[in-house]
């Protein structure tokens, strides 16, 4: 159990809530420092202070510095992604080494000038790194992963036909698309609106990290939104994977407290639709689209790139990194088996390329790298109100008790007494269902021999058993049965 280890440091790649995410669960019983690039150690900290948890200690790195803790030495190298301070970390340890390509993209010419530190890599590895992780998200995509400047260009020419007011929804971290759709709309003399807590929070942040260069006097405060002309005015608004309570949604269904949308008006969808997310970004297109306003999700040139390296983005990488192993990581199984195929071609042994599931664990040292299979506990662990976690039996219980409701059976252990059965939350009529559990029961006890009814544990789980299939044979119902012996 992983919370039994000691932690001598946490490394952020980069401040995408899939990678900091966990931070203040972590943060309940391991105080271990945690280091990152500097706008990653603000998201961070924004996170853990969200969450209401102990920030503890924040490390910033600079590029190619190079820290110890222990046994280990590691180094950050900037890598172009979908949010600013992305890294890849080189990590040195018992003779080893190894290079976590982070989530990354090689974009020479990527308009925050973040553009994948290949020289810095190149010097510090020298002849080659022992074990590669790979960015697998899109390795299943041939080519290479479009430049950013893309999409900027795209939303600059959807914008210069617009004749209202123009609504842009993306990630909220994605401070490089934001920055390029600002300069487009200053440019056409719009003024900026942040609308949503995220995007406004990471909109401040940015801009004290220098990250976003907003000219006085181009914002628009909420409350003014109102008296704006239509024409002058670009909003940023969160919501761009259509979750119920964003700045977006409340647009959609005109319940937003300082913005109405009308015809003429013009909502880009700046930003990929995450699988799982289709329906309810598909609803609040829906809903805008009755707004009057023009929904725009798609265009050439494209509205949004991916932060994600293709095929070819990661040949360029691995032969950078010149690994004698390569893990392929972050991406479901068929992406890892299709990072496998990129490596393969690379000159990369089949027997050096592997493929893991949570659970397993790869050792590497000097002289090879092993593979165990499901060494290690890994899986869900839900938690309630409680600090303990929940186990998989009352988890059960729980699910089954909200979809299909409970039958409690009342037994007396005089043969003489009355059984009674209550039922709460079955969708099946009460008193017929309540009658056919209550005969059931009966019959079991009239088959049963005196011993029999004198024990308790037999009485339990026989009359639950009669009790659970009289509900599937008669109503086609599967409740928790609870039997109780008075
Ligand atoms: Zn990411
Ligand atoms: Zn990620």
């Amino acid at each position: 159990m992983l919370r039994e280890e000691r932690i001598d440091a946490i490394l952020l790649t980069h401040g995408h809530e899939d990678h900091i995410g966990a931070l203040p669960l972590l943060r309940d019983w391991c105080d271990a420092p945690v280091y990152g690039f500097p706008f990653t150690l603000a998201l961070a900290r924004r996170r853990l202070a969200e969450a209401e948890a102990s920030a503890g200690r924040l490390e910033e790195l600079r590029g190619g510095e190079k820290r110890r803790i222990g046994e280990f030495a590691f180094t950050f190298f900037r890598v172009s992604h979908s949010v600013p301070d992305s890294a890849a970390v080189l990590i040195e340890a018992g003779g080893v080494r190894l290079l976590h390509s982070g989530d990354f993209k090689l974009d020479p010419n990527p308009p925050d000038g973040e553009s994948t530190d290949r020289e810095g890599i190149a010097a510090a590895i020298g002849p080659g790194v022992d074990l590669a992780l790979l960015d697998s998200t899109n390795a299943e995509r041939p080519g290479r992963a479009l430049s950013e400047r893309l999409a900027g260009q795209g939303l600059a020419a959807a914008f210069a036909s617009a004749p209202g007011r123009i609504v842009l929804t993306t990630f909220s971290s994605h401070v490089a698309r934001i920055a390029q759709a600002a300069e487009a709309a200053l440019t056409l003399g719009r003024r900026l609106a942040f609308l949503g807590r995220s995007v406004r929070t990471v909109a401040e942040i940015a801009e004290r990290f220098g990250r976003l260069r907003l000219p006085a006097g181009c914002r628009v405060a909420p409350a003014d939104l109102s008296s704006e002309p239509p024409r002058r005015l670009l909003c940023f608004v969160g919501g761009s994977q259509g979750e119920p309570f964003s700045a977006l949604a409340r647009l959609a269904l005109d319940e937003h407290q300082d913005l109405s949308l009308s015809p003429g008006d013009l909502v880009l969808f700046s930003a990929r639709t995450i699988p799982g997310h289709e329906r309810s970004v598909n609803r609040v297109a829906d809903h805008l689209a009755r707004r009057g306003a023009r929904v725009l999700r798609e265009a050439d040139p494209p509205l949004h790139v991916s932060g994600h390296a293709h095929r070819d983005d990661l040949a360029d990488w691995l032969d950078l990194a010149r690994p004698r192993h390569v893990m392929p990581v972050h991406g479901e199984r068929r992406m890892l088996a299709a990072a496998a195929e990129v490596a393969e071609a690379r000159g990369i042994p089949k027997e050096r390329i592997h493929l893991l599931d949570n659970g397993d664990r790869l050792t590497l040292s000097p002289s090879g790298a092993g593979v165990e299979r499901g060494v290690v506990a890994a899986g869900r662990i839900y938690l309630d109100s409680r600090p303990e976690a929940v186990g998989p039996d009352v988890v059960r219980d729980r699910r089954q008790m909200a979809e299909e409701g409970f039958v409690v059976v009342l037994l007396p252990t005089d043969p003489r007494g009355e059984i009674s059965v209550v039922a709460r939350g079955v969708a099946a009529p009460e008193a017929e269902l309540v009658g056919e559990v209550g005969r059931a029961v009966k019959a079991v006890l009239a088959r049963a021999s005196d011993e029999e009814r004198a024990d308790p544990d037999w009485l339990r789980a026989e009359t639950a058993l009669a009790a659970k299939r009289a509900c599937r044979r008669v109503f086609e119902v599967r409740p928790v049965i609870v039997p109780v012996v008075l």
